[in-house]
């Protein structure tokens, strides 16, 4: 184990089984994940990013090969809350993650559990709300929030436990764009200032824009890993495994199909801009 790796996944299988078949939902996948890093992992449905997820906290065990977390091996039954404290698990839907009528409670559900000191958990769910930008609604009512609202509070529940990652499966899909923009804001805020590792699941391109890495899955296995940059470009590539590319990446690659000399190799509009402008400039 590397130490400046949260995660090492090596030579991971997951199979589950359904009416006597078996079938494999992740095939032989390695992956580091390095500590503060910002990762987002995409894949069209059924690719097996779930399940790769709820791997990476010892939610699901490995059929074959390793998961280690800080070094832990998640298939060690006495270790399962240390994985569970090192990394926390964000989930799709924010109301099927929040139990209790009082914002700041549900919140503090977390570090209760871990056992820590009333003033402790006081602290930690004060530090976490104002984290994710929700301190002034610590009284309210979780169901009276918005969808990005929950989901924040969501996401300080489990960052009240400081883990050292977290692991966001889908946390944006039935969100509206405002919501949207929240958790990825709040996201980067937590990865920038806190140090915290992100590993972010998503099928919305635009927020893979500014990861440090994009990994693709498809079919239960890894078939590409860079940045952002380099991950959109391979236009095809992605349509093959049916996902899409940022607009602005779509714009660049109708231009490159309809004979004009441009690479699809920038996301940001303004350097979209910027790349058709020179190329009209050049052919007058
Ligand atoms: P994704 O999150 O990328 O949509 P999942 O990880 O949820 O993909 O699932 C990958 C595939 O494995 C899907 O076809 C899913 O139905 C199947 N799968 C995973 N775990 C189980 C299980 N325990 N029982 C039945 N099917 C499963
Ligand atoms: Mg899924």
């Amino acid at each position: 184990m590397k130490m400046d790796n949260i995660i090492e996944i090596k030579n991971l299988v997951y199979e589950y089984t359904e009416e006597d078949e078996t079938f494999v939902a992740v095939k032989n996948v390695n992956l580091d994940i390095k500590k503060g890093s910002f990762t987002v992992i995409l894949g069209h449905n059924g690719s097996g990013k779930s399940t790769l997820a709820k791997l990476m906290n010892g939610l699901n065990k490995p059929s074959s090969g390793k998961v280690l977390v800080d070094g832990i091996d998640t298939a060690d039954e006495e270790k399962e809350l240390e994985v569970k404290r090192r990394v926390g698990l964000v989930f799709q839907n924010p109301d099927n993650q929040l139990i209790a009528s009082v914002v700041e409670e549900d919140v503090a559900f977390g570090p209760e559990n871990l056992g820590l000191e009333p003033k402790i958990i006081r602290q930690r769910v004060d530090d976490a709300l104002k984290a994710v930008g929700m301190y002034e609604f610590r009284k309210s009512t979780p169901h009276r929030l918005s969808g990005g609202q929950k989901q924040r509070i969501a996401i300080a529940g489990i960052i009240a436990m400081e883990p050292e990652c977290l692991v966001l499966d889908e946390p944006t899909a039935m969100l509206d764009p405002k919501g949207r923009a929240e958790i990825i804001e709040t996201l980067k805020r937590l990865n920038s200032e806190k140090g915290i590792t992100v590993v972010l699941i998503t099928h919305f391109m635009e927020e893979a824009e500014s990861a440090d890495r994009v990994i693709v899955m498809n079919d239960g296995e890894i078939i590409d890993d860079g940045t952002p940059k380099e991950i959109f470009k391979k236009v095809e590539k992605l349509k093959q495994v049916g996902l899409d590319v940022p607009q602005t990446t779509e714009l660049l690659y109708e231009l490159q199909k309809n004979g004009f000399d441009i690479s699809t190799d920038v996301i940001s509009i303004e350097d979209t801009a910027l790349k058709i402008s020179a190329v009209l400039n050049s052919e007058e």
